[in-house]
């Protein structure tokens, strides 16, 4: 799908979400889904699915030889996770705010890891963290028929 119009800082950039196994058995999809919808963000993909170990190594291939690598990949695999592409003006680095650090102890209040986690190695969400990351995660997680193209009526509200 990687196309001009996916450009960074552009109204159609892209990023990839993931609600982690411990999001999904927590019942937290809802209030992750809320808050990109409150912040004005479109949903073009949404799929649940069961990470396997070949989609977890491409996905976290610089970190295939950390000693926690093991451990992540429990984690990762454990469970269902919920996947998103979440679609709007600065939206990796909008998204990577929303989300808050990777270790939930750093994270303030009001971002997603900092009101719902407490331990880097179960911090419930997943977010690309850069446009280029963003297309290439994308490009792993989804087809291109599953990513929807539409505008949403408020659009000219929003931009
Ligand atoms: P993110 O982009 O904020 O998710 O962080 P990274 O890309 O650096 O790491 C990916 C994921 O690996 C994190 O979200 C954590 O789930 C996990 N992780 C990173 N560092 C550690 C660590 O030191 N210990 C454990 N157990 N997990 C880690
Ligand atoms: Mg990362």
């Amino acid at each position: 799908y990687i196309s001009n119009t996916s450009v960074k800082g552009g109204i159609r950039e892209r990023t990839l979400i993931a609600v982690k196994p411990d999001g999904v058995q927590r019942r937290l999809v809802g209030q992750i889904i809320q808050r990109f919808e409150m912040r004005g963000f479109q949903l073009v993909g949404l799929k649940m699915l069961q990470v396997s170990e070949e989609l977890l190594l491409q996905h976290y291939t610089s970190l295939c030889k950390k000693p926690f690598y093991p451990s992540l990949l429990q984690y990762m695999t454990s469970g269902p996770v919920v996947a998103m592409v979440w679609e709007g003006h600065n939206v990796v680095r909008s998204s990577r705010m929303l989300v808050g650090d990777t270790n939930p102890a750093e994270a303030p209040p009001g971002t997603i890891r900092g009101d719902f986690s407490i331990h880097i190695s179960r911090n419930v969400i997943h977010a690309s963290d850069s446009v280029e990351g963003a297309q290439k995660e994308i490009a792993l997680w989804f087809q291109s028929s599953e990513l929807i193209e539409w505008e949403c009526c408020d659009h000219g509200n929003l931009y």
